[in-house]
């Protein structure tokens, strides 16, 4: 649907010239209702700007829904804040639209003054290993997704052997490795996907190893997270590191206080030997796996690591292989090394840093110029690292970059401000608004209230909306 003719031409007025303070009377539209989403549109509204927020997908809130935890319930909640912005009346919601499908960017940017886009990052990094598509072997992306009830993400990791190896030690990798130890009746008041915990339950993973190439100087996740996991009730955490391995990493590191106080937690975990419980979850430092080997039918079962030594200085040495390596038995392989961005058609992409090129927010176009009225925002601005807090100041840059520019006038509209609406009409799209999603929050919430659960998410799009189509549309609004 890319491209074409834009039904609602004849409605167009040609808007040019200065707008007197920037924010009052600016048109904007923002793609992608996660984080960096939210707080731009907060801080646009301030403004007095009107702004349209388009989403592919019917739910709002991005990674506050579909990547963090189920079982971090207390984070989940700064969705509360993105409802109270999502219910400002200069706002619009458009979900169910796509952006690159439903409509193009150039298209959309014919009816706005500015278009920012904060997309995320959808994807995930490879390995780069052989056997790495065997089966059995998935990303982390596609984990988080699939117990989060994404529409995108289905199908089960396979839970039917004993033990998962977990490449990558982030704070995603403990995530997936607490979600897949932990017993699932611990999981049941979240508002983790029904099948997913229904698998859950079935699961055999008894073992869940993480795997890092560089030691825990470098590694990347937050001691509370770290330990979070040694407090899961029957699972026991320790170390797999042979004799002497752990402390030649660590000699000679002058570390900062909060890398010091992780190292000492490392440390003074167990050692693998020493631990007897049936759920257990090991890490293990300073191995890359080198490849995955499957069996006759193709299923992963062993992955052939190789052992590392660091150079560098520590915190920011980097792993070297030592050209020994070892096998390890895998009935699971999930690569937790990166989410990635995946580029949006129209609009420039760095392929090597997966990142929209950009000053302060604005985006560069392939000669380095600024393309006037882009902007970039959260992940698909600065790459997949930062808390969800991180995204604001990463979006209030650029709002003050898209404010600046409004107040100089650089900018140009087509379209009338009902003529998106019409657009997306005639190409039958069925826009989800902000009326529609409470609708389908409340039934979620309702639904979990009847099961002590805190919520029960439809994980099909499909039903979502045909759902929409059947009960009485009472808006929830109106009811508040
Ligand atoms: C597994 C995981 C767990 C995390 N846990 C925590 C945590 O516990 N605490 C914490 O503070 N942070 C956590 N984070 C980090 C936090 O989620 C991110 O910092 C934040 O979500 C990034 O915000 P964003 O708006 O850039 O992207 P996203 O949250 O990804 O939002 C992007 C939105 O754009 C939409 N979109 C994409 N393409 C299009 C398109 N073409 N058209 C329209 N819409 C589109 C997407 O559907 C999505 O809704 C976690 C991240 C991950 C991956």
């Amino acid at each position: 649907m890319v491209g074409g003719t834009t039904p609602g031409d004849e409605t167009r007025s040609r808007v040019r010239g200065a707008i007197p303070h920037g924010g009052p009377g600016l048109r904007v539209a923002i793609v992608g209702a996660g984080p960096a989403g939210f707080f731009a549109a907060a801080a646009l509204l301030k403004e007095g700007a009107q702004v349209d927020l388009y989403e592919r997908l019917p739910a709002p809130f991005g990674l506050v829904r579909y990547g963090v935890a189920p079982d971090h319930q207390k984070i989940k909640r700064v969705a509360s804040a993105f409802d109270k912005i999502a219910r400002s009346p200069g706002l619009r919601y458009f979900g169910n639209v796509e952006v690159g499908r439903d409509v193009g960017l150039e298209e959309l940017r014919a009816h706005y003054d500015q278009v920012l886009v904060t997309i995320g990052a959808a994807s995930d990094r490879r390995l780069g290993v052989p056997g790495e598509d065997l089966a059995g072997s998935v990303s982390a992306v596609s984990v988080v997704g699939w117990y989060n009830g994404h529409p995108d993400f289905p199908s089960a990791p396979p839970l039917d052997g004993r033990r998962a190896v977990v490449v990558g030690l982030g704070n995603v990798a403990l995530d997936v490795a607490r979600v897949l130890i932990r017993h699932p009746r611990e999981l049941e008041p979240t508002d983790i996907d029904d099948d997913a915990l229904l698998a859950l339950r079935r699961s055999k993973v008894r073992e869940v190893v993480l795997l890092g190439r560089r030691g825990p100087v470098e590694a990347a996740f937050d001691l509370g997270e770290l330990q979070d996991l040694t407090r899961l009730v029957g699972v026991e955490v320790g170390v797999d590191a042979a004799p002497g391995e752990l402390e030649a990493a660590l000699t000679g590191a002058e570390l900062d206080s909060a890398t010091a106080a992780k190292v000492a937690f490392i440390a003074g975990l167990p050692r693998a030997d020493a631990l007897t419980g049936r759920r257990r979850v090991l890490l293990r430092f300073l191995a890359s796996p080198r490849e995955l080997r499957g069996d006759a039918e193709g299923r992963v079962r062993q992955l052939e690591i190789e052992h590392n030594e660091l150079q560098g200085p520590p915190g920011a040495a980097r792993a070297r292989g030592t050209g020994r390596t070892s096998t390890l038995a895998a009935d699971l392989v999930i690569r937790a090394i990166g989410y990635r961005a995946v580029p949006l058609p129209e609009l420039p992409f760095d392929a090597a840093r997966a990142v929209v090129p950009n000053e302060g927010g604005r985006v560069l176009r392939d000669d380095g110029e600024v393309e006037p009225g882009l902007y970039v925002a959260g992940w698909i601005k600065r790459g997949p690292t930062g808390l969800i807090g991180t995204n604001k100041g990463c979006a209030l840059q650029t709002v003050q970059a898209m404010l600046e520019d409004a107040a100089r006038g650089s900018f140009v509209r087509e379209g009338g401000p009902g003529a998106i609406d019409e657009l997306l009409a005639a190409r039958g799209v069925r826009v989800v608004d902000y009326d529609d999603w409470l609708r389908i929050d409340a039934a979620e919430l309702e639904a979990g209230r009847a099961r002590g659960r805190a919520r029960v998410k439809t994980r099909s799009t499909e039903e979502l909306l045909e759902w929409l189509e059947t009960p009485p549309r009472t808006s929830q609004r109106a009811a508040r």
